[in-house]
């Protein structure tokens, strides 16, 4: 039998959850050991959220050089390479990664590359890979073996033709058309990357609105925006009937009675996740699950006494920021510092332009949940930066108790609303109230004010509308 070693905490999967979690361990002093089947940093750095950034980043700058006339530049004979484009992006996934190595050293985190299988309470077996067959003791296990793409059933994906984002971002080529099959996020942004270098883009959903989650307003305006871009949006769509030939794959659109055929070169499947255990527990070991995925308590404590779970493995929301936040909570639990603390509000972004973000109740749930609330809008054709800068389109919406000013969600769309949501976000974590996000200064001319101006329209005294 290999050699066994005694680790406060053994930690299964390297992604946001994962390595923050073995971090915080090494930071708090403890004996740690992260085993990673892929590379450090998992999906978010590697196949996610890190590298579709990069992409969008190229398509953006593209998208504004071609109106470099707006600015009163010039920019002429523009062209791009989308395979320079592809190979960026894949080198900043690798600086990340590399640098979560990094962190794995500087904060005595041993790493194993392989896959890691619990194979009874306190007991870690790496079932692949170069350590395979090493058993490692853990007074603690923490599970963030994330998720996978959910296929489509009865498609064959062969990565080419018919893709999953895992596939898209390494291809080199860019297709002439693209049929995309779900319009959350992570179909959005293909939507519009695919769309500013010119592809020819379907974007289909089975729901009444791209982006479901967000508001109802914004995905309009989305919508819209998006069909100016020259995507085509179909809403209220189911994709039927799958052909996949040599070069190009049929579909049809079913919406209601009607029916449409469509032929794409490349379909790419943008469905959502399912949950990954695979291989991750021996028979023996059986965690209660609640629809696959580990079910946790407050502590983040799966039902096998020792073994913990965060991120996506846990369930929706399947976000980096979400992943990394249980992790830490988990981890300063086990180790006592502080009591663990389950999410709450959590900010949610979409990097296509305009950008969307939203943190808190949609109008909607407000006015299914029957609170009595007001909303309060600000447009960006009304700021001067966002006018300043062409970027107008837009607008900052909050949804707030109408009688104590809480705020109960706030909503983006517009240049950079990724990064205002976190205004929003810390107001409503200080629990703050819509009069003192609109008292606070807020620095002019700055896209931020748009946050105060919808503050100050709740209360009916935004000044520039
Ligand atoms: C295309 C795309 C874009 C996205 N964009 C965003 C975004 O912009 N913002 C955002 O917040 N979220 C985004 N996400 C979601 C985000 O990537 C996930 O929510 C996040 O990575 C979850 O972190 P995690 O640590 O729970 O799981 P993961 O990051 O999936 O990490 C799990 C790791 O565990 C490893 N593993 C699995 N089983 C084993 C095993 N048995 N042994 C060892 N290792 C194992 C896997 O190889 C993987 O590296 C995106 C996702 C995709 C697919």
């Amino acid at each position: 039998m290999a050699e066994t070693t005694q680790y406060d905490l053994v930690v299964i999967g390297g992604g946001p959850a994962g390595y923050a979690a073995a971090i915080r361990a090494g930071q708090l002093g403890k004996k740690v050991a992260c085993i990673e089947a892929e590379r450090a940093g998992g999906t978010c750095l590697n196949w996610g959220c890190i590298p579709t950034k990069a992409l969008l980043k190229s398509a953006e700058l593209f998208q504004k050089m071609q109106k470099a006339e707006a600015y009163g530049l010039r920019a002429e004979g523009l062209s791009f390479d989308f395979a320079k484009v592809v190979e960026r992006s894949r080198g900043v996934s690798g600086q990340m990664a590399k640098g979560i190595e990094f962190l794995f050293k500087k904060n005595k985190v041993e790493y194993f590359v392989g896959r890691g299988q619990v194979s009874a309470p306190g007991m870690v077996t790496i079932t692949e890979g170069e350590h395979k067959g090493q058993f490692l003791r853990a007074s603690h296990i923490l599970l963030a073996t994330g998720c996978k793409m959910r296929r489509i059933p009865g498609l064959e994906y062969d990565g080419e033709r018919v893709m999953t984002s895992r596939e898209a971002l390494a291809a080199p080529r860019l297709p002439k058309s693209v049929v995309i099959v779900g319009a959350g996020a992570i179909g959005v942004e293909f939507a519009y990357l695919y769309r500013s270098f010119g592809a020819q883009v379907t974007l289909v959903e089975m729901l009444p609105q791209v982006l479901p989650v967000e508001d109802e307003e914004v995905a309009k305006l989305l919508h819209r925006s998006f069909e100016k871009l020259g995507i085509a949006v179909h809403t209220n769509t189911r994709c039927e009937n799958f052909r996949v030939g040599k070069n190009a794959v049929t579909l049809d659109l079913v919406s209601g009675d009607k029916k449409t055929a469509l032929e794409a070169e490349v379909l790419l499947s943008a469905i959502g996740v399912e949950p990954n255990l695979d291989g991750a527990l021996a028979p023996s070991v059986k965690p209660e699950l609640e629809r696959g995925y580990l079910k946790v308590g407050d502590d983040y404590q799966t039902s096998v006494k020792g073994v913990y779970a965060a991120g996506d493995i846990i369930g929706p929301p399947w976000l980096a920021h979400v992943a990394t936040f249980e992790a830490l909570s988990a981890v300063n639990g086990i180790f006592g510092h502080g009591v663990p603390r389950r999410v709450k509000n959590f900010p949610g972004c979409t990097y296509c332009q305009p950008q969307v973000a939203s943190i808190g109740l949609t109008e909607r749930a407000a006015k299914e949940k029957g609170l009595n609330y007001k909303v309060g809008k600000f447009p960006f054709t009304a700021s001067g930066k966002a006018v300043a800068s062409a970027e107008s389109e837009g607008f900052v919406k909050v949804v707030t108790d109408a009688k104590t000013g809480e705020i109960y969600g706030a909503h983006i769309i517009g240049a950079e609303a990724t990064e205002l949501i976190a205004e929003y976000g810390l107001a409503i974590e200080m629990e703050a109230t819509v009069e003192e996000v609109h008292r606070t200064i807020h620095a002019h001319p700055t896209l931020s004010e748009a946050l105060m101006e919808a503050a100050a329209a709740t209360l009916g005294e935004a000044i520039h509308i």
